[in-house]
């Protein structure tokens, strides 16, 4: 499939967000920039929570290290979640449009039996409220991912 060998050489969050964009764009003609990315601890049922009107994605610290045990998990979770929020951030807000979409995205991509194809499957898709997100923020303890994303185009700032 069209993206498979390029998951199997990314090594970083921002390798993997290269590829999330480049899978919507294949299956959606869709294209953003601009987002950033955090890990924090959230509930363990939540992926990873993008509070509406900001940039951010905020990734599930404790669970991602709970899955990187193994390396196809790892980039199987990692993938499909940040699939499924950077969908929410292009402006899909239907939780069940963007579970749909996140499984359409990664059967054209990467095919029916792939890891991240399961992974859009089965989830963690646990929705956290915006309320939720606030009362947590203290001990979230968030980080910032540095170089989550790279500039495409070659202009300079
Ligand atoms: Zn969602």
């Amino acid at each position: 499939m069209l993206l498979t060998e390029e998951l199997e050489s990314a090594k970083t969050y921002g390798d993997i967000f290269v590829l999330v964009k480049k899978a919507v764009r294949n299956t959606l003609k869709e294209h953003r920039v601009g987002l950033m990315l955090y890990l924090g601890n959230l509930p363990m049922n939540v992926g990873a929570f993008h509070p509406m009107g900001t940039n951010d994605i905020v990734l599930n610290r404790k669970l991602l290290k709970a899955a990187a045990k193994t390396e196809p998990k790892w980039k199987a979770y990692t993938f499909s979640i940040l699939l499924h929020e950077y969908l929410h951030s292009l402006g899909y807000h239907d939780e069940r449009q963007v579970r749909g979409l996140t499984y359409k995205v990664c059967m054209e991509n990467f095919g029916s039996d792939h890891t991240v194809t399961d992974a859009a499957v089965s989830g963690p898709w646990v929705n956290l409220s915006q309320e939720d997100f606030q009362a947590m923020s203290e001990d979230m303890d968030l980080e910032r991912v540095r170089d989550f994303e790279r500039i495409e185009s070659g202009y300079i700032i």
